[in-house]
């Protein structure tokens, strides 16, 4: 007799490919499938510190044999792991709901879309409370697959562009999909009640970063993770990283991509805003942040803009100033090595910044975020036009080539601005500012490259 136990199975998680990501698809080795009884398309529960429902599909070639399972950004934040860490995996049943709700997963989104949108765009998709997922865009495939995979590949888009959402609650509980019965609710604002688990964004999202992500992962996803790994080796993880680089090249994206990724609490302040408090009021807000953030541990807090408060001494700085650095050195100096909170700093003048912050045991790592090269900027396209009802014409190959000098934020400006392109192309009427776009015409509409054109122009 089968002992129910023994299926459950062990495996590594690695990256799931962009051209198979925010489908609630694992890839998984065949091997394990057959054991666990598993045919294409059959639901699974990935257990890591949370449990997360997928599609199970067969492995990419390279990784038959491996034990190892392909996880997307948001799986992996779903499942609380990180790439490198071991999962167990388990046949499930998903159950028709009979409701679902979401809510937008990020800050300042406000939605009101159709929810028979929604529904399509989530077809097949298994579900469950406390999960983040991308609502599909085009994709159009007609491979040999299974029905419910098919599906999930080919969901029509629900907005212009990839919506992030919560999954708030679910009825029944447990492992759900939606059919045609599911009543569908979708809340216009994100609910922070619903506990700060938030992964709005994830490695997935950030473009021609490879380097700068591996080098952020070790000094402080690692640590982050697996503070005994360090107390074992007697070897002081890094108080504090600087991320120097242009405006809009993703250093506030990769801070919070890291804290994500490392099941962290993500605290910000904003360089300039901080600055413009009454007396005394910037110290102490910096005083209780750094407190919040050591309670919550494990923590990354990040500083934007950190020239603007710690400008170097000498230059024209004001008693406020001098005052707040000297804060922010007592803070950092203060923390214990093993409080597991880890302090990014971003700043797009390195030169301008007081060295006594560069010192050892306070911001001593500099990672340089540069601007894209070509591939860079095809990835960068690639990830903003997802969940996009992109024509077949588009040639995003051809658009990396053309936007030499385009860092992450303008590739971001132009994909959102081709696409509304398109819509004033089928809508002339439509009231931009309310963006919501009913469904007959969301299925029209697709973005080509005239859109893409149009939007270079401008
Ligand atoms: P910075 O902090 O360097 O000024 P941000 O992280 O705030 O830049 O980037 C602004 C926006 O630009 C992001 O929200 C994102 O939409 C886009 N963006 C910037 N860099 C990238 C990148 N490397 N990959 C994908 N999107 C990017």
């Amino acid at each position: 007799m089968a002992d129910v136990e023994t299926d459950v199975r062990r495996l590594q998680v690695a990256n799931l490919p962009p051209a198979d990501s925010g489908r609630g698809l694992a890839r998984l080795p065949r091997k394990l499938m057959d054991a666990l009884g598993l045919n294409d398309g059959d639901v699974i529960e990935i257990i890591g510190k949370r449990s997360t429902p997928a599609r199970a599909i067969r492995p990419y070639d390279e990784d038959e044999g491996l034990d190892v399972i392909r996880l997307d950004g948001l799986q992996r934040a779903n499942a609380g792991v990180g790439a490198g860490d071991f999962v167990e995996v388990q046949k499930a049943v998903s159950r028709p709901a009979t409701k679902v709700t979401f809510a937008p997963a990020q800050n300042n989104v406000r939605l009101q879309g159709s929810t028979e949108a929604l529904k399509r765009s989530f077809a097949a998709r298994p579900l469950t409370q406390g999960d983040t997922v991308a609502t599909a865009g085009h994709q159009r495939v007609n491979a040999d697959m299974p029905d419910h995979i098919r599906q999930l590949l080919n969901a029509p888009a629900f907005a212009l562009q990839e919506v992030r959402l919560q999954v708030v609650s679910t009825a029944p509980r447990g492992v759900v999909h939606i059919d045609q019965s599911t009543v569908v609710e979708l809340l216009s604002e994100f609910s922070p009640a619903d506990g700060d688990r938030r992964a709005d964004v994830t490695y997935d999202d950030l473009g021609g970063l490879k380097d700068t992500v591996d080098a952020l992962r070790e000094m402080v996803e690692l640590p982050l993770r697996h503070p005994e790994l360090f107390q074992r080796l007697g070897v002081d993880p890094p108080k504090g990283v600087l991320l120097h680089g242009p405006p809009g090249t993703g250093k506030t994206r990769l801070a919070r991509a890291v804290a994500n990724e490392s099941d962290a609490q993500f605290f910000h302040i904003a360089g300039p805003e901080i600055m413009g408090s009454a007396y005394g009021e910037s110290e102490k807000q910096l005083r209780e942040l750094f407190e919040k953030a050591s309670q919550a541990a494990p923590s990354i807090i990040f500083i934007d803009e950190i020239d603007s408060i710690a400008p170097k001494r000498g230059q024209v700085t004001g008693e406020a100033e001098k005052r707040l650095v000297a804060q922010l050195l007592t803070l950092m100096d203060g923390l214990e090595p093993r409080q597991n909170l880890v302090v990014i700093a971003a700043t797009n003048r390195p030169e301008a910044i007081d060295e006594a912050l560069r010192r050892p045991g306070r911001f001593d790592r500099e990672i340089v975020v540069g601007v894209p090269d070509e591939t860079g900027r095809r990835e960068i396209l690639g990830i903003h036009t997802r969940g996009m009802p992109l024509a077949s014409g588009v040639d995003l190959d051809e658009l990396a080539r053309r936007t030499y000098g385009f860092v992450g934020a303008d590739l971001a400006a132009l994909t959102r601005e081709a696409a509304l392109e398109a819509v004033r192309r089928i809508m002339p009427k439509l009231n931009l500012a309310e963006e919501t776009i009913p469904t007959e015409m969301l299925d029209q509409l697709s973005v080509d490259t005239s859109d893409f054109e149009g939007a270079l122009k401008r």
